[in-house]
């Protein structure tokens, strides 16, 4: 779906990573390659634009890693943005569908393949989840929309609501609520209306439906094939019916795939599934690492330079670990040691870990520590100087007190991290004492 874009940012990293060393304009003329690339591919200017400049930052950050060439830590730096650019916390293909019968609303254009992707969607809750899903088709004003999707459950083995003339839309919607709960359903899908363009009416029904339906999922239908197009749809559908996702139809054919890059940037929303074909398998959920790694088709780079990053890592540790036996247990060793708390899961994730911590947890609870100190902490260590956070012995009462400020706490609160860096260092230099292969060496295994 993307073979267009890919063919050309395979061109522009296939000539940077076979240099060795590479000038800031190599960089520069590749990333304005990769501009255009994604200009073409109808990503969205303000999309594409910030894109570079995330990449720009980075790639001039960043110190050269040992045993890649810096061409190749480029190519995994895009990788990392274009992962960034499409990804949101949640897990797209996780529909919520719990509190059976859970309503899911499908919207979207006429023509967006949204009956389709409302059958496809039903088999793979059924096939994969073992749900029991009831579909009901509101388009009244097209019955061969509505035998559409009968025809579509027989096929898949997935029952419809009865069609019944003359019902409006929200007494279909009713009705659908209804016969889920007392068939003891688990999802039932309501497949609205579409229209060629947005209008009032269309909007209007939806959101009657919406109102008496309660949906626990709205998932937008557009067509992958329009481009920006489909992004402008979103939108519009977004901010006048509210929409919890997109399902990204044929992207199986020669679209350029801009739509999918800038989606979420531009909209906020997610992009739950993408449509492959019209049988009622191409359906697959919207893997945001799977497809930058398609986009770029350079995996073997990105993982060689993880794997160097990795190598380098593992020397640092060990320096650090040289350091802390001398005792230097400096603010940016503390910093570190706060974010890594905070990627393990906070307080909470660390004191799960270890056995036999769910009292000192409570305790901890009690006193107000919980991982917005972690937070805290960090934010007064940024507003330090560099030199400050290596020598932070040598702060003065009226920089504590700017610090403080910077990060919008108290002094108290900074003396309180000054404290306990000078207790960490204690105890690092005391573990340290403990003659090699002690206890430190041991805890950084
Ligand atoms: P609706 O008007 O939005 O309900 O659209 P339909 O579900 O009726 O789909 C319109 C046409 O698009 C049908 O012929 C579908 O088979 C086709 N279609 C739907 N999704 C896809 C897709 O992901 N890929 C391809 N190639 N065709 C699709």
């Amino acid at each position: 779906m993307f073979e267009n874009l890919s063919e050309r940012l395979g061109g522009v990293f296939d000539r940077l990573t076979k240099q060795g060393a590479l000038s800031e304009d190599d960089v520069k003329t590749a990333l304005r390659e990769v501009r255009v690339a994604l200009l073409e591919a109808d990503v969205s200017l303000p999309v594409a634009r910030d894109f570079i400049k995330a990449v720009q930052d980075k790639a001039t950050g960043q110190s050269v890693t040992k045993s890649v060439t810096p061409g190749q830590q480029v190519v995994k730096i895009v990788h990392d943005e274009l992962q960034h650019i499409l990804t949101g916390d949640e897990d797209p293909g996780a529909l919520k569908i719990d509190n059976p019968p859970a309503p899911i609303l499908m919207v979207g254009l006429q023509g967006s393949g949204k009956t389709t992707t409302t059958a496809k969607l039903a088999k793979r809750l059924k096939e994969k989840e073992g749900k029991r899903v009831l579909m009901a088709s509101l388009d009244v004003n097209r019955p061969a929309a509505m035998e559409q999707l009968a025809i579509l459950g027989v096929q898949i083995g997935v029952d419809t609501l009865p069609i019944v003339k003359g019902e409006d839309p929200v007494a279909i919607a009713k009705r659908a609520k209804t016969q889920a709960s007392l068939g003891g359903y688990d999802v039932y899908m309501l497949d609205t209306a579409g229209r060629l363009h947005i209008d009032q009416e269309l909007i209007a029904q939806a959101a009657a439906v919406r109102d008496v339906a309660n949906p626990r999922e709205t998932l937008l239908v557009v067509d992958g094939l329009t481009g920006q197009d489909a992004v402008n749809v979103a939108q519009e559908f977004d901010d006048k019916i509210g929409v919890s996702g997109v399902v990204l139809t044929r992207m199986d054919g020669d679209g350029r795939g801009g739509a999918a890059l800038s989606m979420r940037a531009i909209t906020g929303k997610p992009i739950r599934f993408v449509g492959l074909g019209e049988k009622m398998d191409a359906i697959e959920v919207f893997e945001p690492s799977r497809i930058a790694g398609r986009i770029l088709g350079m995996g073997d780079i990105v993982s060689l330079v993880e794997k160097a990053q990795e190598t380098i890592e593992a020397e640092q540790a060990e320096k650090m670990m040289k350091r802390f036996q001398k005792g230097r247990f400096n603010m940016n060793d503390l910093k570190m040691q706060l974010e890594q708390m905070i990627k393990m899961g906070g307080m909470e994730g660390m004191m799960g870990m270890m056995p036999g911590m769910g009292k000192m947890q409570k305790q901890m609870e009690a006193a107000g520590m919980d991982d917005s100190i972690l937070k805290r902490q960090i934010a007064l260590i940024n507003s330090m100087t560099k030199r400050e956070r290596a020598q932070p012995e040598l702060l003065q009462a009226s920089r504590k007190k700017r610090i403080a400020k910077g990060a919008g706490l108290e002094v108290s609160e900074l003396n309180k991290l000054l404290k306990q860096q000078r207790q960490m260092a204690d105890m690092m230099k005391k573990m340290g004492k403990m003659g090699k292969g002690g206890m430190l060496k041991q805890a950084m295994k």
